[in-house]
């Protein structure tokens, strides 16, 4: 078999888990497989690094920040194909521009185009395991590119893609993917398989133990992903198709997101096409709106609040102030935005042939005395914003109204 294994920050955080790493892929090796390896950085340089780059410049979207925020990645391959010669087996790092993965130019956060597998199966057909740097590209006029953080599940996933390999392994410091952050809620429980669809919720609502778009890419290319620890054997998490098993589970998992900001814009006229010119500017500047609610008032005035990523909210403010004026014929004071949010979410396919699972999680969230700013829905996940002080109250929640810390069998009915 052709195995991928992707190694988290924790994962290669120092030397001897780098061992740790040299020995489990060797392992491997000889039980006769070839092995592909797919580093990030050693844990916590790549905020290092960031923080540096932000003393002098705080838009990472800039050419100059991947540059540095990059170097973290080429430290681990070489340390671990270091640590496979030191345990006596052969290995090859690779650099982004080494087997050229290709990507767009949108800097600290770009998308890969494409992949020259051909030095790494000419490594892997000499007996050497390769060791490919995660998150980093390159984009067409050599200028060096990174996809964004958690970026290197991406690499994994598309080197696997590329290679054809039999499975994707995610290498962590979790022994898969549970029904919520572990490290949050102590009752979660592992999941054995979820699907792409899922498991694809899950990540763009909060559940960082996988990069989006790694899932979008495991889902295009039927990839294998196997998430485990690369601290004991157990067997961890499949992402697979999904299968009618799966559709027996209402709700599968709970998230939180803290990384997105709310933003108000009060009385604005009540006409066709307000909305088309506000977000406009918004799109033009390249600021992805989430969810979005509107109320009319009976003085024929609307109010519109939505939210955009945390980042993203200075820049979103200004424009508006900009535009709200000609829009409404007034000053833009009524633009007002609150930082303090967070969006819960839960995600489950069965919710697609259930009904009352909102009805639950409001009720849930109420029996609290946490209050629901902003709802959106999709065929398989509710997501409610509240003020952030309540994330992990509501969390635990929604997990034990739920019934998650329980095995799948034993949950009752909605
Ligand atoms: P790595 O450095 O290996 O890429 P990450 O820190 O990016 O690891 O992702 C693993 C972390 O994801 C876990 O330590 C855990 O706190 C977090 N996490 C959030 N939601 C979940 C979930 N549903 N299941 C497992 N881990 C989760
Ligand atoms: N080192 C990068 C980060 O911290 C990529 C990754 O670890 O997946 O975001
Ligand atoms: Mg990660």
């Amino acid at each position: 078999m052709l195995i991928v294994q992707k190694y988290g920050g924790t994962s290669v955080g120092n030397i001897d888990r780098m061992k740790n790493v040299a020995a489990r892929c060797l392992a491997t090796q000889r039980q006769g497989h070839q092995v592909a390896l797919v580093v990030s950085a050693m844990s916590g340089e790549t905020n290092r690094l960031l923080e540096l780059t932000r003393q002098l410049q705080e838009d990472p979207n800039d050419r100059e920040v991947d540059v540095i925020i990059s170097t973290g990645e080429q430290v681990s391959v070489g340390l671990i194909a270091l640590a496979i010669r030191a345990a006596g087996g052969k290995a090859r790092s690779f650099l982004g521009h080494q087997c050229k993965i290709v990507t767009d130019s949108s800097f600290s956060r770009a998308r890969i185009v494409s992949i020259e597998s051909a030095p790494i199966k000419e490594a892997l057909d000499a007996g050497e395991i390769a060791v490919i740097a995660g998150f980093q590209g390159v984009d067409e006029k050599g200028s060096i590119t990174t996809l964004g953080r958690g970026g290197s599940d991406t690499t994994g996933v598309a080197i696997a893609a590329a290679l054809a390999a039999d499975v994707c392994e995610i290498y962590t410091d979790v022994d898969g993917v549970y029904t919520t952050d572990p490290n949050m809620v102590p009752t979660a429980r592992k999941i054995d398989r979820i699907s792409y669809e899922e498991m694809l919720e899950l990540a763009s609502l909060g559940a960082k133990v996988l990069q989006i778009r790694s899932v979008e890419l495991g889902m295009k290319y039927g990839v294998k992903i196997h998430v485990r620890s690369s601290f004991s054997d157990v067997e961890g998490t499949w992402v697979v198709p999904e299968d009618a098993a799966m559709e027996k589970v209402v709700v599968s998992g709970v998230t939180v997101a803290k990384d997105e900001a709310k933003i108000t814009c009060e009385d604005l006229p009540d006409i066709s096409g307000v909305a088309g010119r506000l977000f406009a500017p918004l799109a033009d500047g390249g600021i992805s709106v989430d969810m979005i609610v509107q109320n009319q008032a009976y003085d024929g005035t609307t109010d519109l609040t939505f939210t955009v990523p945390k980042g993203d909210r200075k820049r979103t403010v200004e424009i508006l102030k900009d535009k709200v004026p000609e829009l409404v014929g007034k000053d833009g004071e009524r633009v007002s935005y609150d930082d303090e949010i967070c969006k819960v979410s839960v995600v489950g396919v069965g919710m697609r042939s259930h009904a009352g699972v909102a009805k639950t999680m409001f009720q849930l969230l109420a029996a609290e005395n946490i209050n629901i700013q902003l709802i959106s829905t999709s065929e398989i996940k509710i997501s409610c914003v509240i003020a952030r002080k309540y994330a992990e109250l509501a969390v635990r929640a929604l997990h034990e109204g739920f019934g998650l810390s329980l095995p799948p069998s034993e949950r009752v009915g909605l």
